[in-house]
């Protein structure tokens, strides 16, 4: 089947030809659509017959990127360079249609035309950054051209697509299409024609670039220094955006090739590209039958108002769903409110959050000492202390006040979820929900079944995580569920190395030249030693004695006692034998 279609339209005034992308199913571009497309802009500018051409994807449905199957496969045929240095030179006006995606090498085709309009809904970016890569075709270079080099470090850095709005104020798009998006991209191409508008090449433009201030740079890098340590691609974009305001197109053309090529060589793009692979298969779940429904949250609650149960009820809080906060008393209650607003405020004072919508979360959260108020919510999560008794008694307070089909959820990071869910009259509604540490910020959210958990509870636990942001993983009631599950080999590895004489500060050091964005210890810190220590003694029954075993992670306090005593002193401790 052909993936690239051509129709002349001449009805109204002058022949355009209208190039329909059709590559089921999201229309990506694959090897075939480059060479067809390629063939087809060709066959266009050599027909004395066609005046214009316009470029839209089936269904009004743009190119929303590279072909995943094709990911780290050597392609072969002509290169995205090779297609939009064909449309850009085409001397006749070339026009790109844009509605739905048009992300990656979608967008760069669209910013080698000479025009470019988009339906409201159209979503616009380049967010190759996202898989370890940077734009390769040109993208790093046109978006500077036409935006600015500060938008385009903004856009090209984070990823994230901008509406069409968006696009039209910072100039991506010339035109937004209220009504058909072909009959609207058919009249505008027509205008262009008809006032004889010289071609917009976007690789010749300079008014956005010239006169840009180097500070951008220097900052930027500056500004993200922590948080793109060790990661290849951000660095690039910004040197790429640099060489676009600071040298001819071609030369740094040649830059973004080279940097392209470096980032796809790295192990970092194979390991990105895998981890996309993984999160999109992690959504699907074996034996949920697809036309399940899930179950619609509008009213939430957590019981616990600390570490985890604040940072929960965030979540909620900043997906708009009201939520009530329950703990023991007005003290615990009052150092979590405490903590929710500090946590807050450091978001507006980063500029991250506005004070609005500081505001309007802070009002959807409620405190409470009385489980009678949760009644009526369509799901509870349990983040109290991590002890069997503690959860099964306050599940049986919960099955007693919470309407009949409320998702029953805990927290908890290793207790098994059959057991507390036994304290209830109705285990098939229980669940694991197993944030990790800040609750607000880190995307993980492991989904546990239990023996029985029902479909329905299982798929709407999926779905409100996707409302409030989170990327769900559904875990069997594992030891460990997952993340910890590797957390505790990799933890025994780095106890080890205390034992052998090494500070939690070089361990740390170590981990994040590896490229881990936290070491362990200080991630330990940040979670609480205490809820460590707590897991430790309940585990103790439950211990492999045949393995080696640090004894300095007996106790999280006893052990943050004993680096410092080790530290200050340099004593080490005595090896126990590995087994
Ligand atoms: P925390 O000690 O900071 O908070 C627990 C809160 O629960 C306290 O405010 C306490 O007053 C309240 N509480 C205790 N018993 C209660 C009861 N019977 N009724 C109402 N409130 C009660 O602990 P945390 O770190 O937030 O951990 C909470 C849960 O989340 C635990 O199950 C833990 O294993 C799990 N968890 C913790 C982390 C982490 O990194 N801290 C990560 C994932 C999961």
């Amino acid at each position: 089947m052909n993936t690239v279609s051509t129709r002349i339209d001449a009805d109204a005034g002058a022949a355009v030809a209208v190039l329909t992308i059709d590559n089921p199913p999201v229309n990506a571009m694959s090897m075939a659509v480059r060479a067809e497309l390629l063939a087809a802009v060709q066959a266009a500018a050599a027909d004395a017959a066609v005046q214009a051409l316009v470029l839209i994807g089936a269904g009004g449905k743009f190119i929303p990127g590279a072909d995943i199957r094709e990911f780290g496969k050597t392609l072969a045929g002509p290169s995205g360079r090779d297609v939009i240095a064909a449309i850009e030179a085409c001397p006749k006006p070339v026009v790109a249609a844009l509605g739905g995606n048009a992300l990656g090498g979608g967008l760069e085709i669209a910013l080698g035309c000479h025009w470019r309009v988009a339906t409201p809904d159209c979503k616009l970016g380049l967010p190759e950054v996202n898989i370890g890569l940077i734009p390769g075709a040109g993208g790093t270079q046109r978006l500077t051209r036409l935006v600015g080099p500060a938008k385009a470090l903004e856009m090209i850095t984070t990823g994230k697509p901008i509406s069409a709005r968006e696009a039209l104020e910072c100039g991506v798009v010339d035109e937004v299409i209220d009504g058909d998006l072909l009959a609207g991209a058919l009249a505008f191409t027509r205008r262009m024609f008809d006032e004889v508008r010289p071609l917009r090449k976007v690789s010749e433009r300079g008014d956005r670039i010239s006169g840009a201030d180097p500070a951008l740079f220097a900052d930027i890098r500056r500004k993200q220094a922590k948080k793109w340590q060790g990661l290849i691609a951000p660095q690039r974009i910004v040197d790429c955006i640099e060489a676009a305001c600071q040298r001819p197109f071609d030369e740094a053309y040649a830059i973004e090739l080279a940097a392209f090529n470096e980032c796809k060589a790295s192990p970092q793009r194979a390991a990105l590209i895998y981890l996309f692979g993984a999160e999109r298969e992690a959504a699907k779940i074996p034996g949920l039958s697809a036309d399940l429904a899930p179950q619609p949250v509008r009213s939430a609650a957590v019981v616990g108002a600390g570490t985890m149960g604040g940072g929960i009820a965030m979540c909620f809080a900043n997906a708009g769903i009201p939520v009530w906060l329950l703990d023991a008393d007005d003290a615990a209650l009052a150092r979590g409110r405490a903590l929710i607003e500090k946590n807050y405020a450091a978001s507006v004072e980063r500029g991250s959050l506005s004070a609005e919508r500081r505001g309007r979360a802070l009002s959807l959260i409620t405190g409470t000492l009385d489980y009678a108020a949760l009644g009526s919510c369509d799901i509870v999560v349990e983040a109290a202390f991590e002890d069997m008794a503690v959860k099964q008694e306050v599940f049986r307070k919960l099955d007693a006040v919470m309407k009949p089909g409320a998702i029953l959820a805990t927290n908890t990071s290793t207790l098994d979820i059959d057991k507390i869910a036994a304290a209830t009259s109705r285990p098939e509604s229980v669940i694991g929900a197993h944030f990790f540490s800040p609750a607000n910020v880190m995307k993980l959210l492991e989904v546990v079944r239990g023996a029985i958990t029902a479909p329905e509870v299982i798929a709407s636990t999926m779905a409100l995580a996707k409302t409030i942001g989170k990327t769900a993983v559904l875990s069997g009631n594992a030891d460990g569920f997952i993340g910890n599950r590797i957390l505790a080999v990799y933890g025994r590895e780095c106890d080890f190395l205390l034992e052998e004489g090494a500070t939690p500060w070089q361990v740390d050091r170590a981990l994040q030249g590896f490229g881990f964005p936290m070491g362990l210890y200080l991630m330990r810190d940040m979670a609480g030693l205490d809820v460590g220590w707590r897991i430790r003694k309940y585990r103790e029954q439950f211990r492999d004695k045949s393995l080696r075993y640090s004894p300095s992670a007996a106790s999280g306090r006893r052990r943050a006692a004993a680096i410092t005593s080790t530290t200050a002193a340099t004593a080490r401790p005595t090896l126990p034998s590995r087994h």
